[in-house]
């Protein structure tokens, strides 16, 4: 089946440009039990309705970024850029960094 898919950077463009790469999940806590870390890497919701998925537009200018898409009628509801997670804070640096006058 074939349908349009907007790229954040590129606009509309035919889906077999694109490569769906899966659903977007949540990383398990820093130190998962065995069954959080089995349910992270091989388990998947799978539903039949919305999901937000990563696509990659491997055929144009190759942007990875997230889609909602109704997986019942591949219609996409909305596209975006994966938002960033927070870097950590940066430790305080042993020496200043102006010197002293
Ligand atoms: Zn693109």
């Amino acid at each position: 089946m074939s349908f349009l898919l907007t790229c954040p950077n590129c606009g509309p463009r035919d889906v077999n440009e694109f490569a769906y790469t899966g659903e977007v999940t949540t990383r398990p806590s820093s130190t998962p039990s065995l069954r959080e870390l089995t349910d992270y890497v091989y388990f998947r919701r799978n539903v039949a309705g919305v999901q937000r998925e990563w696509w990659h537009h491997r055929f144009g200018c190759e942007l990875w970024f997230v889609a909602e898409r109704d997986t019942r009628t591949n219609e996409v509801l909305s596209v975006e850029l994966p938002t960033a997670v927070e870097p950590k804070a940066a430790p305080e640096p042993a020496v200043p960094e102006t010197p002293a006058v």
